[in-house]
C-alpha cells in the first residue's frame, strides 16, 4: 500500500517538471530581451544595411541589428522566417507581412504525454492485476512472518503438559521479558537463541506459542521452509526483513519453526539450489552476531533434526541454548491426556493411569488425536459417552493403522499368522524380564502387518540389562521359530521382525559392550562427526579394521542363532499350550494376554498332578 502511494506522487512531480521545462524552453526562445519584427520589417532592414549578424534556423531568424535611435547601439531581434518565394512576391507588392509560429505546446502534450500516461496506466493496472493474483507481489523480499499480537494468544503453559524441563527452562526467558531491568542491573543477557529440539509432536511448537502467551509480547512466526522459495536472493532479503520487524517491535518473540529446512549444513551435496539456501543461512548467521539479546527480541527455534544443522548455528552466541522436549513418560502421558480429555464433553468413567500404560512411545500429538479420534468413534457407535472401549480401539488403531476387517486372507495364512503371533506371546511369557503381553490379534491392519502381538511394558524403562535384551531378541524370533515348528515351513512374514532382531543384535555388539569376543569397545560413529567430515576424509567412517568388521558380524550372527534356539526349546516344551491357543486366536481373531497366561498355568498344574500321580 506505501509502495503505491508513493508512486502516485512521484507520477505527479514528473508531470510538474515535464510542464515547467516546457513554459521554460518557450519563454527563453520568446522572451528574452529580444524584439520580434515581422519579416516584412526585417527584410527592409537588410536592404538598408541595418542587419550586423544572423543565425538561421529553420523557422527562426535571430540576431543583432542596428537601433532606430543611435548608430552604435545594437538591438537584438527575432523574427519568424517566411519561405523566399512568397516574401520576393509579397515584397514586390509592398505588402507588411510576418509569420507566426503556432504554438505548439499542446501538440506536444498530446505526442509524447498521453502515451507516457497511458503507459503508466497500462503499468498500474498490470500490477494490481499480479499482485491480486499473487500476493505479496508487491512486497518481494517482504517477510511473511505472522505476527501474532498478545489478544491473539491464548496458549498457556498449562496446555503444555508432560515437559516440565522444558517448561522450566522457558519460564526464565519470560521473566526476562517481562522484567529485563532485574538482569540488564547484573549485566546479565540472555541467550541470544533457544532451540527446541525433540521428535515429532511433543508440542515444540505448542511451546513456542506458550511462551508467546505468558510474556505478552508480539510473536512472530515463520517456518524454515518460508524463507526458502519463489525467487533467488528473496531468502536473505526476508531474514534482514524479519529482523528489522523485531527489533522495531522490541520487546518480542521471533519463532523460526523447522529450522532444520533453511539450517542445514551448507556445500553439503552436489550443485542446483544450493546456493539459494546458503546465502539465507549465512544472512541468518550475520543477523543473529549482529542483534543484541538485551533489547529484548528472543530468537527461538525449533527442529526434530539437530543433527543435519549447520554447527555454525549451534555456536555460541547463535543458537547456544538447547532445550530437549523429549518424548513423554508415563506421568506425562497422564498430564498430557488430561489436559485433552478435560476438553471431551461427555467423557465415561475413564482410568487415565491406564490409559497412559497402553500408550508407551506416543508424543502429545498422538495422545491429542488418540482423544480425538476415541470421540469420534463413540459418535459414530452412538454411545451416550466416550467410553473406555473407544480408546482401546482408538489405541489400536494409532498403534497399527486401521483395522481392514474386511481384508481376506486364505486360511492357511491366517493360520501361519495365527502360529507366528503366539510365537512372540509364549516366548515372551515364558523368558524373564521381558514385557507382559496384552493382546494377541490377527485382524489385518495397516498395510504390513498381518497380525500383532502388543506388549505392554509395565514403567517406562530408560535402562535394559542384557539378560533383558536378549529376551526381546527371543521374542521376535519367536514367531518365526513357531512357523518353523508348525509347518515345517517359514514365511516372509518375519522379515520386519529379522530386521528389529539384527538391530538389537548389532546395537549389543558395537554399542553396549555386550560380547565377549568383541569386547567393551564402542564401534560406532556419531553421525555428527560424519557430517563434519564430509568431503575431508571419507575414509574415516568405521574405524575398525576388517577383521573385527568380520568378528562383529560373526557375533550378531552367534546372538541371533543362541536366541533362535532358545525360543524353539520354549515353544516345544509348550507346544500343546500352543495348539490350543492358536485353535481359539484362529475363531475369535483376538485372545488378550491374561487368557494365555490362564492357559500355561493350567497346564502347568495338570502336568505337576499328572506327575505325582
Ligand atoms: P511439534 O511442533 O513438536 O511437532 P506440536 O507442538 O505441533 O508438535 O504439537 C501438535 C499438537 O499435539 C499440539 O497442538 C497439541 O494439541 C498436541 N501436543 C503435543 N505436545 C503436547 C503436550 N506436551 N501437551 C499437550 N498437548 C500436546
Ligand atoms: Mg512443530
Ligand atoms: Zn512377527
Amino acid at each position: 500500500m506505501n509502495i503505491e502511494k508513493r508512486h502516485k506522487v512521484s507520477i505527479w512531480y514528473v508531470l510538474i517538471a515535464i510542464w515547467g521545462v516546457l513554459i521554460f524552453q518557450n519563454y527563453l526562445a520568446s522572451t528574452y530581451a529580444t524584439q520580434t519584427i515581422p519579416y516584412s520589417q526585417f527584410v527592409q532592414k537588410l536592404k538598408q544595411g541595418k542587419i550586423i549578424e544572423v543565425s538561421i534556423t529553420e523557422k527562426i531568424i535571430q540576431g543583432l541589428m542596428k537601433s532606430e535611435t543611435g548608430s552604435d547601439q545594437q538591438t537584438s531581434f527575432r523574427t519568424v522566417r517566411v519561405d523566399p518565394d512568397t516574401s520576393e512576391l509579397l515584397d514586390k507588392y509592398q505588402v507588411n507581412y510576418a509569420a507566426t509560429i503556432e504554438s505548439t505546446f499542446f501538440r506536444d502534450l498530446l505526442s509524447w504525454i498521453l502515451p507516457v500516461l497511458l503507459f503508466v496506466g497500462i503499468w498500474f493496472f498490470l500490477m494490481k492485476r499480479l499482485s491480486a493474483q499473487q500476493p505479496g507481489f508487491m512486497t518481494l523480499g517482504k517477510n511473511k512472518a505472522k505476527v501474532h499480537k498478545q489478544e491473539d494468544i491464548n496458549v498457556s503453559f498449562e496446555d503444555v503438559a508432560g515437559v516440565d524441563e522444558a517448561v522450566a527452562e522457558l519460564v526464565e526467558v519470560i521473566d526476562f521479558l517481562k522484567n529485563p531491568d532485574k538482569y540488564l542491573e547484573f549485566g546479565g543477557s540472555l541467550p541470544k537463541g533457544i532451540l527446541l529440539v525433540g521428535p515429532p509432536g511433543t508440542g515444540k511448537t505448542l511451546l513456542a506459542k506458550a511462551v508467546a502467551g505468558e510474556s505478552h509480547v508480539p510473536f512472530f512466526s515463520i517456518s524454515g521452509s518460508e524463507f526458502v522459495e519463489l525467487f533467488v536472493g528473496m531468502g536473505a532479503a526476508r531474514v534482514r526483513d524479519l529482523f528489522d520487524q523485531a527489533s522495531t517491535n522490541a520487546p518480542c518473540i521471533v519463532f523460526i519453526d523447522e529450522l532444520d529446512a533453511l539450517g542445514k549444513v551448507r556445500g553439503f551435496g552436489g550443485a542446483g539450489g544450493h546456493d539459494e539456501r546458503e546465502q539465507t543461512l549465512n544472512q541468518l548467521l550475520v543477523e543473529m552476531d549482529g542483534f543484541d539479546p538485551n533489547v529484548g527480541v528472543i530468537l527461538m527455534a525449533a527442529t526434530n533434526r539437530p543433527e543435519v544443522l549447520d554447527p555454525a548455528l549451534l555456536r555460541p552466541g547463535r543458537f547456544d541454548r538447547q532445550v530437549l522436549v523429549d518424548r513423554p513418560d508415563k506421568q506425562g502421558r497422564i498430564a498430557i491426556l488430561q489436559v485433552h480429555l478435560k476438553k471431551v464433553k461427555k467423557l465415561g468413567d475413564i482410568d487415565v493411569e491406564e490409559l497412559a500404560g497402553m500408550t508407551p512411545g506416543m508424543a502429545g500429538a498422538d495422545l491429542a488425536s488418540l482423544v480425538n479420534e476415541a470421540t469420534l468413534l463413540a459418535v459414530r457407535n452412538r454411545k451416550k459417552t466416550v467410553e473406555k472401549e473407544q480408546f482401546e480401539e482408538a489405541v489400536e488403531r494409532l498403534v497399527a493403522g486401521l483395522e481392514k476387517k474386511n481384508r481376506l486372507i486364505n486360511p492357511k495364512e491366517r493360520r501361519i499368522v495365527a502360529y507366528h503371533e503366539l510365537g512372540h506371546a509364549l516366548v515372551a511369557l515364558s523368558l524373564p524380564g521381558t514385557d507382559p503381553v496384552k493382546k494377541i490379534t490377527i485382524v489385518p491392519r495397516g498395510i504390513a502387518a498381518l497380525g500383532y502381538t502388543m506388549q505392554v511394558p509395565i514403567e517406562d524403562r530408560f535402562l535394559m540389562t542384557k539378560t533383558e535384551l536378549l529376551g526381546k531378541i527371543a521374542t521376535l524370533l519367536g514367531g518365526r521359530a513357531a512357523e518353523e515348528m508348525i509347518f515345517q515351513d517359514v514365511s516372509t512374514g518375519a522379515h520386519n521382525d529379522l530386521a528389529k532382531a539384527t538391530n538389537i543384535a548389532r546395537s549389543m555388539v558395537t554399542e553396549y559392550g555386550m560380547s565377549d569376543k568383541a569386547g567393551q569397545v564402542y564401534y560406532k560413529n556419531e553421525p555428527q562427526a560424519m557430517f563434519l567430515q564430509q568431503g575431508l576424509n571419507r575414509n574415516a567412517i568405521g574405524e575398525y579394521s576388517d577383521e573385527t568388521a568380520r568378528i562383529i558380524d560373526q557375533e550378531v550372527r552367534s546372538i541371533i542363532d543362541q536366541q533362535y534356539t532358545i525360543a524353539m526349546k520354549l515353544l516345544n516344551e509348550k507346544r500343546k499350550i500352543l495348539e490350543e491357543a492358536a485353535m481359539e486366536l484362529l475363531e475369535k481373531e483376538k485372545i488378550e494376554g491374561s487368557y494365555l497366561e490362564e492357559l500355561i498355568r493350567q497346564k502347568q498344574t495338570a502336568q505337576e498332578s499328572g506327575g505325582e500321580s
